[in-house]
Parts: structure tokens; C-alpha cells; sequence
């Protein structure tokens, strides 16, 4: 799995960091920070939570490779 942020589309909402705090961030202005583009498998389900309820579709997920 590969994890994609967008800044632009993120509204500092702050979900994916408390679901998945192992794979996002967030800065001083609140915006998503990406800790971890290729999570291990044992993150993956976490990730995908992040990313359904992130309310601004910052979050894309992508297959490996
Ligand atoms: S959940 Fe979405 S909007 Fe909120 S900080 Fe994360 S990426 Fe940004």
C-alpha cells in the first residue's frame, strides 16, 4: 500500500492522526503530515479508517509498486 496526501484538500479535521497516529501527522497549522507512505500490513486497516473518514478526501491510498 501506498499513502497519498493532498495539502490543499486537507481541512486540518485531524481524524487521520488520531486513527492512524503511526502514519499521520499533523503541523503547527494543522495540515496532514505523512510519517509513513509505505505502512506495514498491521497499519493497513488503521490507514484505510483514516482515509474513509477523513471529512475532506486529503487521503488516497494506492496499490504497492
Ligand atoms: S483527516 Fe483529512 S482533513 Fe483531517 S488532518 Fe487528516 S488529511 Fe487533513
Amino acid at each position: 500500500m501506498r499513502v497519498a496526501v493532498d495539502r490543499r484538500l486537507c481541512c486540518g479535521a485531524g481524524m487521520c492522526a488520531l486513527i492512524a497516529p503511526e502514519v499521520f501527522d499533523q503541523c503547527e497549522e494543522g495540515l496532514v503530515v505523512l510519517l509513513a507512505p509505505g505502512p506495514p500490513a498491521t497499519l493497513h486497516a488503521a490507514v484505510r479508517e483514516a482515509a474513509d473518514q477523513c471529512p475532506c478526501s486529503a487521503i488516497t491510498l494506492h496499490p504497492a509498486g
